[in-house]
């Protein structure tokens, strides 16, 4: 793991060789670990959220550069709260007091060197909750052996298959071959997919697609990579809920259609996709985008 080091910063794909110590790489962090929001969160998949919530932690900044960005308020490390590796993992377990059903970790990826020390740490001091790791796709296969076994439910993007796309709107024309190998990876770490009594996950590798306008042929092929390589030993989160921000130009300056959505859904019930989450009319609401506050992040005895 120590192979892996914040100056001449090689964590992600992006490989920016950024010194973190004295300045923020491409992704916006620095050395030290910035939580926009710790909180339990309804608006995972089911099998994650579960009656009491995952226990999100939301980490500010990332290594693509998504024109469409709906995280886009911590997605280049501006709103969050700097805090020490010990901190974080007495938010682990402020989030299990709470109720949570796992830890979510979403977008950990600038910071897996102190994210792996503070699960080993949290875990030998008792921590019993799942560990799930919310990502991009855009990881190194080498990244992802450092969490390695530390992650128990991997859920990767795998946003796009054509690199014209993956440039035009991440700013990472790798990005699928990248995403491929990081899928292929996690599917080696957690080769089965396992839900305890409740139908929550607690182990296996979930892999989430965006429908993005104007991409339908795009989801497609993504979907029937997934398929052909993994059938149904993972799960699918396929998603309507794509957000505008603010001025995007065509053709991503609206929602998807139910007609665009509903195709896809139709295309992968056709490849032969039985375990799959998909969302409900008016999955596009701001409810989905939360408030990066920094609720939870500061510790209980100064807040306020
Ligand atoms: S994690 Fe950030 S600093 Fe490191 S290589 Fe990626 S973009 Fe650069």
């Amino acid at each position: 793991m120590d192979t892996i080091s914040y100056d001449n910063c090689t964590i992600c794909p992006r490989r920016c060789g950024a010194d973190r110590t004295k300045t923020p790489g491409f992704c916006g962090a620095t050395d030290r670990i910035k939580v926009a929001r710790a909180a339990l969160h309804m608006w995972e998949e089911p099998c994650l959220s579960g009656e009491r919530g995952a226990g999100t932690v939301f980490f500010s900044g990332c290594q693509l550069g998504c024109v469409y960005c709906q995280n886009r308020a911590i997605s280049h490390g501006e709103a969050g709260a700097e805090i020490t590796r010990e901190r974080l993992v007495e938010i682990f377990f402020e989030l299990a007091e709470k109720g949570a059903h796992n830890i979510d970790l979403v977008t950990p990826d600038c910071y897996i060197p102190d994210v792996a020390r503070a699960i080993r740490e949290a875990k030998d001091n008792g921590l019993a909750l799942p560990l799930v790791c919310n990502c991009s796709g855009y990881e190194t296969v080498e990244a992802i052996k450092t969490l390695g076994g530390l992650i128990d439910v991997w859920m990767p993007d795998l946003k796009y298959l054509d690199e014209d796309i993956a440039q035009k709107y991440s700013a990472a024309p790798d990005y699928p071959e990248v995403a491929k190998a990081a899928v292929d990876a996690m599917v080696v770490l957690r080769p089965e997919c396992v839900f305890d009594e409740d139908g929550m996950m607690i182990k296996g590798v979930l892999v989430r697609h965006l429908l993005l306008p104007g991409c339908l042929e795009d989801s497609r092929n993504a979907l029937k990579y997934l398929y052909s390589r993994y059938g149904n030993g993972i799960w699918y989160s396929i998603m309507s809920q794509y957000t505008p921000p603010d001025g995007m130009e065509r053709p991503l300056d609206r929602r998807v259609t139910s007609r665009e959505y509903d195709a896809l859904i139709d295309f992968a019930c056709g490849l032969g996709i039985e375990n799959a989450f998909i969302q409900e009319g008016g999955a596009a609401e701001e409810s989905f985008i939360p408030q990066f506050d920094c609720e939870g992040v500061i510790p209980r005895h100064t807040d306020g």
